[in-house]
């Protein structure tokens, strides 16, 4: 976990301090525990307990609401450390900060200052979480299938419908999740449904082969009634500010998958250089070093190209094509590598003692879930004009 010899001048000191900080939680903390995590421990309340004791949370929040007023980069860098330990608690972050996000993008000046004490604070102080939930059994990649209805009763919305993988949707300490739901004008619309709203059913959690330390649940809506006021901006500005949203939550999970690449390169590197066959060092076989050097050349791509977003993002300059494209080459980066690393550590990657046989478990959501590759590339085409997307 050494840092990057060129880390002073790619980031600032405040960058700096801040992934230091999150280098030594991980180190000390998020580490010990994530091989019990991935073997059936499950979540771990008291862990983002110290995750919120830290201030991570609220790393790119303004401090108005509770922030460090910190940047976009510096979260990214967070979520990058605490990916190189545990992935899982990295996605459980990032969720947890996309619903405050939402909120203060697509919600009115009065929402917010609903929200501030029971949902945005308690986020940003860790002792909340929120979800964001699009996907459904028959709607994944192809969002205009979204069936879920939400209809206007008096001053309720009614919600039919059900969610399907929705991270963090059972924690105990997920106090609300965004819903996008269609109203009966067919229009789009999302919903802030809060974790006790009458007619919510959250299912038991998935089984899945690997994140065993992220909440992952179908969320089903049975009449479930919300106050009408929970709607946030359908249109306009506000509209547009969410779909940016989306564009940071692809650089999020792109860092988480970073991290899980330069650990197995850590990880692959010293068992290379202590492990012996054929009376040599297995790093000094070629075939040995052409997959590290491969693993290592893609890292340093997908750190640029994810700084390089997230610098758009700070900048407040476009980048929906920069983030589908970081989506896509990180992610699939870091499959490749974890793929390579356990390679190197031959039989023994295998088994389940291995961390690196957990990185390949787990890096296989990253080209899934958020918009699969596939889609992330449609984006890219769409964003350099090759299609019409109306
Ligand atoms: C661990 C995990 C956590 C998740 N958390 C959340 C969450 O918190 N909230 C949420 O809303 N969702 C969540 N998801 C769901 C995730 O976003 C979806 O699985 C993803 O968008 C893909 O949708 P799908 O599974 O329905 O696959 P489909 O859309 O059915 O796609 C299946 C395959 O077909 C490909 N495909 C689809 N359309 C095309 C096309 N036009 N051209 C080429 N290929 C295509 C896809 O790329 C994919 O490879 C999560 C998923 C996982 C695995």
């Amino acid at each position: 976990m050494t840092p990057a010899p060129d880390a002073a001048i790619t980031y600032s000191d405040q960058q700096l301090a801040i992934q230091r900080l999150a280098r030594q939680f991980t180190r000390e903390e998020v580490a010990p525990g994530a091989a019990d995590r991935d073997a059936g421990a499950g979540f771990d309340y008291a862990l983002y307990g110290r995750v919120g004791d830290l201030g991570l949370p609220g790393t790119m929040f303004p401090e108005e609401v509770g922030g460090a007023g910190a940047d976009f980069l510096s979260f990214c860098l967070v979520l990058e450390e605490i990916g190189r330990a545990d992935i899982g608690l990295g996605w459980t972050l990032m969720v947890a900060t996309m619903g405050v996000s939402s909120i203060l993008s697509g919600g009115s000046a009065e929402q917010v200052e609903r929200w501030m004490d029971s949902y945005i604070r308690p986020v940003i102080d860790g002792k909340a979480t929120s979800a964001t939930a699009s996907t459904e059994p028959d709607a994944g990649s192809d969002t205009k299938r979204i069936k879920t209805r939400a209809v206007r009763d008096g001053d309720d919305w009614v919600l039919n419908g059900s969610k399907a993988f929705i991270t963090n949707a059972g924690l105990d300490i997920n106090a609300f999740t965004t819903v996008v739901c269609v109203t009966d004008e067919g229009r789009f619309q999302t919903i802030v449904v809060p974790r006790d709203a009458p007619g919510l059913g959250v299912a038991p959690p998935y089984r899945k082969m690997g994140l065993h330390s992220s909440d992952t649940r179908e969320m089903v809506f049975d009449d479930c009634r919300v106050p009408a006021f929970n709607a946030l901006a359908a249109e306009g500005d506000g509209r547009r500010r969410q779909v940016t949203e989306f564009f940071k939550a692809r650089t999020m999970l792109a860092s988480t998958a970073i991290g899980c690449h330069a650990e197995s390169l850590d990880l692959a590197m010293t068992y290379a250089r202590q492990r012996k066959a054929f009376n040599q060092r297995l790093v000094d076989f070629q075939y040995v070093q052409g997959h590290l050097v491969e693993t290592a050349l893609e890292l340093e791509l997908s750190r640029m190209m994810r700084d390089k977003t997230a610098r758009l993002v700070d900048a407040g300059l476009p980048h929906g094509k920069e983030a589908a494209m970081t989506k896509w080459f990180c992610c699939e980066a870091a499959k490749r590598a974890t793929d390579r690393c356990l390679q190197v550590f031959g039989g023994t990657g295998y088994m389940d003692e291995a961390p690196v046989s957990r990185y390949y478990r787990d890096i296989r959501a990253a080209t899934i879930a958020d918009g699969a590759t596939e889609i992330q590339k449609y984006i890219v085409a769409r964003e350099m004009g090759f299609f019409d997307p109306t």
